[in-house]
Parts: structure tokens; sequence; C-alpha cells
């Protein structure tokens, strides 16, 4: 089990996602990370360790964004460590993700992504995540208004198991995905803004007002 949290609207990011973070620390406190999106590039603070070290790393007080997801880790695959913990990226650094939930296939989709020159620097299932995005990105056909979420489509068409997941990308720096299947999610909705938790309480602070994702529903915010 892990928590996980977004932000997107016109406030600064980081305070929200970190509040919500703490909320969410019943749900796994082995580590945690955020990812913010600073002008066209995505910044990724993560390590081993509760939300409260996350907040002394440096690195964190210069983040700016008012798009961003974070994550508390529970591991289910890989021991906690900075490189193992959330947000994990792809090769490329264009794609940002959190992940709830297990997935089963990972060691097949590493190999097979290992055979497109795809390299892996955790030992968690949901760096997968990510890097098949990415594979599923470079070559689409698909106009760029539809590109990001295809590709993303793809790519959870290729998981087996549970996975909340949300989705940032330096191409779309106005945008945000976010997923689920067989793992809680929940979209608070607020004026011109919106909240992503894994369970209620965690934003209800911010918003009363809640969309609860339906199995394998995507919602693709702006
Ligand atoms: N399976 C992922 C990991 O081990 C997510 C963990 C979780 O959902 O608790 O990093």
């Amino acid at each position: 089990m892990c928590g996980i949290v977004g932000y997107i609207g016109e406030k600064k990011a980081k305070p929200i996602l970190i509040n919500g973070l703490l909320r969410l620390e019943y749900r796994g406190y082995d580590s945690a990370g955020i990812a913010t999106v600073e002008k066209n590039s995505i910044i990724n603070v993560k390590n081993k360790g509760r939300v409260s070290e996350l907040e002394n790393i440096e690195a964190i007080n210069s983040l700016e964004g008012t798009i961003g997801i974070g994550h508390t880790r529970w591991a289910t695959h890989g021991k906690p460590s900075s490189n193992n913990s959330h947000p994990h990226m792809d090769n490329s650094n264009t794609f940002s993700v959190v992940h709830n939930g297990i997935i089963e296939n990972y060691a097949d989709l590493r190999e097979f992504l290992k055979s497109h020159g795809y390299t892996f620097f955790s030992e968690t299932d949901t760096e997968v995540i990510p890097n098949l995005i990415h594979f599923y990105f470079k070559d689409s056909v698909e106009t760029e208004d539809k590109k990001f979420l295809k590709a993303v489509v793809d790519a959870c068409n290729m998981l087996k198991g549970s996975f909340a997941i949300e989705v940032l990308s330096s191409h779309y720096p106005d945008n945000m995905l976010v997923v689920r299947k067989d793992s809680p999610l929940v979209i608070g909705k607020g004026n011109s803004e919106n909240y992503i938790s894994s369970d209620i309480p965690a934003i209800l602070s911010f918003t009363k007002d809640f969309y609860l994702l339906n199995d394998f529903e995507f919602a693709f915010m702006s």
C-alpha cells in the first residue's frame, strides 16, 4: 500500500502535496517524493524516509510549479532507497509517474523494454510504466492533443495487476493524466483546480466536491 496525491491549478503545488502526503502516511512511510512542472521541465525530489525528511531536502525549496504529484511509499518491489522512491521517470526524463499497486508482469515488461534499449535504475515494478509510456509516445502517429492520452492508455493496456497512477509530461506542462485499476483514486474538484488523492480525508480541507474514478477510467486534466 502507499499514498498518492496530486494538484493541478493556480496555487503553488508543493505545500498542497506535502499536506496531502502527511495525511496519507498511514498508507506507507518508507520513502516519499514529489514532482512538479517547472517551466517546461519536471523536477523530481525524493528520498528514503518520511515526508518530514523530504521537506529537509534543499532542492524542494526551489519548486514553484502549480502542477505536481506526490507519493509516500510502502515498498512491494525493491527495498526502501532513494532510487526506488517515487516518482519514477522514463529514460528520456519526459514522463514522471507515481504508482500505488503492484504490476504483476513487470519482469516481462522490463525484458521487453530492455530489448528496445531501455535501462532501469530501480528495482521497482513501477519503473516500467513511464518507460512504456515513452515507448508508445515516441512513434505515435496521433495528433499532438491526443498523443499523451493514447500513450498512457496503450501503456496501461500492457499492465497486469493493480494501479492508481498519476503522470506528468514535460511535453504537456499544463496537463496531468490519472487512471486507476483496483487501487483507490479520487479527484477533488475546486474552482479552476483539481486535487487528486488515494483517499478523501487527505484533501478534505481543500474541497468537498469529489469524483470517484471508476476502474480503468482515465482523467486528462488541464
Ligand atoms: N509497487 C510499487 C513499489 O514497490 C508501489 C508500492 C505501493 O503501492 O505500496 O514501489
